[in-house]
């Protein structure tokens, strides 16, 4: 009797838990959703833009196989303008 009372304690303990930080993450991903960039040139340099977003200005390449590349640091995708029906 009393070990099932525990038992349930602890799953009650888990359910709410889980629920507000399922929330949490599904906020962060609208506010932080990844930017396309459309761009005609296979090298890009990237510096996040304004705001929170901004880092260091980094170059990136885009590979003629894939068409795309993605900035380390904001995510953004720069899609080349010859593969932007393709991604
Ligand atoms: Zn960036």
């Amino acid at each position: 009797m009393l070990v099932g009372r525990a038992y349930f304690g602890i799953l009650s303990v888990d359910i709410s838990w889980a629920m507000p930080d399922s929330n949490q993450k599904a906020k962060k991903m609208v506010t932080q959703a990844p930017e396309t960039k459309i761009v005609d040139v296979r090298r890009i340099a990237c510096d996040g833009g304004e705001g929170a977003l901004g880092h260091p200005r980094v170059w990136l390449q885009i590979s003629s196989e894939q068409g795309w590349v993605e900035c380390p640091y904001c995510d953004t995708k720069m899609v080349h303008k010859d593969f932007r029906d393709v991604v």
